[in-house]
């Protein structure tokens, strides 16, 4: 049987850690601005670790019923469903609760008991606490942009966590992961590495979130299945980037000069 195994690029001692933390029963967090690998990390390390993984992606509505469980009304009868997260903590699974901050604060307030020594879990609507299986793991990520007006995760919270940040690779680890993701030409995966690199450290800009590894895979992508180059560079690293009219015309001349 074929099985597909995620294509993950370590830049630092990352796996390590996790597998530590994993043994350690230690709940892991994963630090870092958006498409820097963080959830492919994650994919990876569950396959790695062989185990079942559920990704929950945490946006401001996410509430504590949506992770834990509800009654639902099923013919006649009201029965009881478990959330992902009560279905992780039964089964021992790894939760992978992405972008934890955007969640309302009860899902902060839910998960408090399973990331200290008691691992276990208070369904409030039944009255039960669950014992989390041995093999369970938390695992939860978050983007540290507080400059920018994103969401913050408190000390009390942060503290429960062994963290990892998520930066974007230097040029030899991005370049190669561009080639492995899409079977771009090595020359041109180089060339979008150096536009990344460039638009980065144009911080007089003041972009939001500036080119991340997936808009440069996206790139390649598009030029690996034969959009012209220039096109291609604008459609997925420049339009994405901002709505600025004269920053997106000063950065598409500048990726001209650079493709
Ligand atoms: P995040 O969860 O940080 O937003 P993702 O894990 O979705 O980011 O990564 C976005 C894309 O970037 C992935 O689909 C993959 O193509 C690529 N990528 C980024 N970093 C790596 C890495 N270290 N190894 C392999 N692929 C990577």
């Amino acid at each position: 049987m074929l099985v597909n195994i995620p294509y993950y690029h370590a830049v630092g001692k990352e796996k390590e850690v996790f597998e530590h933390a994993y043994k350690n029963k230690i709940p892991f967090l994963l630090k870092g601005p958006t498409g820097t690998g963080k959830s492919r990390f994650v994919e990876y390390m569950a396959h790695q670790l062989d185990k079942k993984i559920i990704t929950i992606s945490c946006h401001e509505e996410t509430s504590s019923t949506d992770l834990i469980g509800r009654f639902i009304i099923k013919g006649a009868e009201t029965v009881w469903l478990d959330g992902p997260l009560t279905t992780a903590v039964k089964e021992g699974a790894i939760i992978y609760l992405d972008e934890i901050a955007e969640a309302r604060p009860d899902v902060i307030v839910a998960i408090h008991s399973l990331t200290d020594h008691r691992r276990e879990l208070f369904i409030d609507k039944l009255g039960e606490t669950v014992k989390a299986h041995d093999d369970f793991m938390l695992v939860a990520s978050f983007n540290p942009g507080y400059q920018r007006g994103f969401k913050e995760l408190k000390p009390s919270t942060r503290q429960r966590f062994i963290a990892v940040s998520f930066e974007y690779p230097e040029t030899k680890i991005e370049t190669e992961i561009l080639v492995k993701e899409t079977n771009v030409d090595h020359d041109v995966a180089k060339k979008l590495v150096a536009i990344g690199n460039k638009i980065r450290n144009l911080t007089e800009l003041g972009l939001t979130e500036t080119v991340s590894t997936r808009l440069l895979v996206d790139a390649a992508k598009i030029i690996h299945s034969g959009l012209p180059k220039r096109l291609s560079v604008h459609v997925a690293i420049v339009e994405p980037l901002t709505d600025d009219l004269q920053t997106v015309e000063a950065l598409k001349d500048l990726c001209d000069l650079m493709i």
